[in-house]
């Protein structure tokens, strides 16, 4: 594939910016060939995108339009993406080094949220209160919240940014997206796929660049009325310092270190799959990855032998995302290595492409950084447990709150523990499948708010109470 030069969209137009000598190079990671340019947009261009995305929400030419036809324009937008599957997929595998299967995947599941908020818009209404008192009625009605940032990672770029968009909106609002400096393409290319589709000028609008020259302007710019912000739970945190100089909304989907409790009673090579699955897909990149195992004493040997024989045998070719990202997954391993409390399975590296082939690390002393920071690589933490509160207490360890996964056939069990765990999303005897009538979001320092499901159109509107006399 040849590399592609990127220009910045704005008010239905490719546009430089400023910066158009300052350049973005992206390499693929698995093979070091340049794929793709991006223009290191600026504070004018953030100022240019935001006010022009208000005037358009102000002029109420897409904020305004009924809901049924809403919803026909994310239907023909959902429509559309389809029939540029292919490329899309190119572009989303040769930025972020996954295989070009995953990538298509990636893209089909993330078409399902523009066709689920299509049909969301048309339910999300208001709610009406007849004879509050004596003469008066009441009812609920919804505004768009304003124009929101959407601000995303480099991990899964279409699947986020089709958690959120849609909904955005359906809400009525208008957008200015500012992708990950490592995978800005398939958000790019929604600019072109929006505009075939009808949707009026200014409402996406799409600026590329480092977060120093676009992400902390748009954070605080006084146009911008919310900040949907996916990465790292750091950069979370800042994001939220400086949007409340102006008491801005935020939804920040952070990052996790999501257990899997297996019990002695569950299905034990169904479990061994998934868990294999839950901790290696796009290379162990992945906010929901469970991370980290607990395993009931009396399976503990029979788990870990057969985790180990699978590692050993695995279709695995999926390199690291970036150079940043492979050296702080590296550092974990050595961390592994040099310890002589911790056992490790696996973990081979290769410079040349950025690559980790998945580890299993074992520790009886699990106060160490492998089990309690996200690495987001392919390494997978393990304890056992001995009782149902132990595995509790063990799971609710951690700072974050994301997902976790149980493996047990007693339904109550799972129930009880879902109560008591902290997360924001659970798989009960299933891998981790995920689909848009479902909201997503974490507790904890894993993120505040929810994004998809009905949730995500409420996210992004203003409920406003009106209460009136008959006479
Ligand atoms: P990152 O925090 O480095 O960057 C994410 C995006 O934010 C990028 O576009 C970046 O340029 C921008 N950015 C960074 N700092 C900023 C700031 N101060 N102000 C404004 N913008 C800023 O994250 P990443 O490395 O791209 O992605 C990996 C992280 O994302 C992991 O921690 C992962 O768990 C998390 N993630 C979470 C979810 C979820 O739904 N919870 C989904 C995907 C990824």
């Amino acid at each position: 594939m040849n590399s592609i030069n990127y220009k910045m969209f704005i008010n239905g137009r490719w546009v430089s910016g400023e910066n158009d000598g300052e350049k973005i190079i992206r390499e693929n990671p698995s093979t070091g060939k340049v794929v793709s340019t991006y223009i290191n947009g600026s504070r004018k261009d953030v100022d240019n995108a935001s006010s022009i995305a208000k005037e358009t929400l102000e002029l109420g030419i897409w904020s305004d339009l009924p809901r049924p036809q809403k919803a026909s324009y994310l239907l023909k937008i959902a429509h559309n993406t389809r029939l540029r599957l292919e490329e899309l997929a190119k572009i989303e595998s040769s930025e972020t080094g996954k295989s070009f299967d995953d990538a298509c995947m990636d893209i089909t599941n993330g078409i399902k949220y523009w066709e689920f908020a299509a049909a969301a818009v048309r339910l999300h209404f208001g709610e009406y209160i007849d004879n509050i008192q004596h003469q008066t009625g009441a009812f609920t009605s919804y505004s768009p919240v304003g124009v929101v940032a959407v601000i995303l990672p480099w991990n899964f770029p279409f699947i986020v940014l089709s958690e959120r968009l849609p909904f955005m909106l359906g809400a009525g609002c208008a957008v200015v997206a500012k992708p990950s400096e490592y995978a800005s393409g398939t958000c790019l290319m929604m600019g072109e796929i929006l505009k075939d589709s009808g949707i009026p000028d200014g409402v996406y609008n799409i600026l590329t660049g480092t977060s120093d020259a676009v992400g902390q302007p748009l954070v605080e710019h006084k146009d911008i009325a919310m900040v949907s912000f996916t990465g790292s739970t750091e950069n979370g945190r800042k994001v939220m310092e400086s949007a409340s100089k102006t008491l801005k909304k935020v939804s920040l989907e952070l990052g996790g270190k999501s257990p899997v409790i297996l019990f002695a009673d569950c299905d034990i090579d169904k479990a061994v799959s998934a868990i294999i699955a839950g901790f290696t897909e796009n290379a162990g990149q992945c906010c929901i990855a469970t991370s980290r195992l607990l395993i009931e004493e009396s399976i503990y040997k029979i788990v870990m032998r057969k985790l180990t024989n699978k590692i050993e045998d695995l279709d695995f070719e999926q390199s690291l995302a970036n150079k940043n990202q492979f050296e702080k997954v590296k550092s974990f391993i050595k961390i592994a290595r040099n310890s002589d409390k911790i056992e490790i399975f696996g973990g081979d590296i290769d410079e040349e492409r950025f690559f980790i082939s998945p580890a299993i690390v074992e520790s009886k002393d699990y106060k160490n950084s492998l089990y309690s920071k996200e690495i987001f690589g392919p390494i997978l933490s393990v304890l056992q447990f001995n009782n149902e509160k132990n595995a509790i207490d063990l799971a609710n360890d951690t700072n974050f709150g994301l997902a976790a996964c149980i493996w047990t056939s007693n339904m109550n069990k799972a129930k009880r523990i879902i109560n008591k765990i902290n997360a924001g999303r659970f798989w009960v005897n299933s891998k981790q499948v995920n689909f848009p009538e479902l909201p997503v979001g974490g507790v904890g320092q894993s993120g505040v708010g929810r994004e998809a499901g009905m949730q995500g159109i409420i996210a992004y509107s203003e409920v406003k109470s009106i209460i009136y006399n008959e006479k």
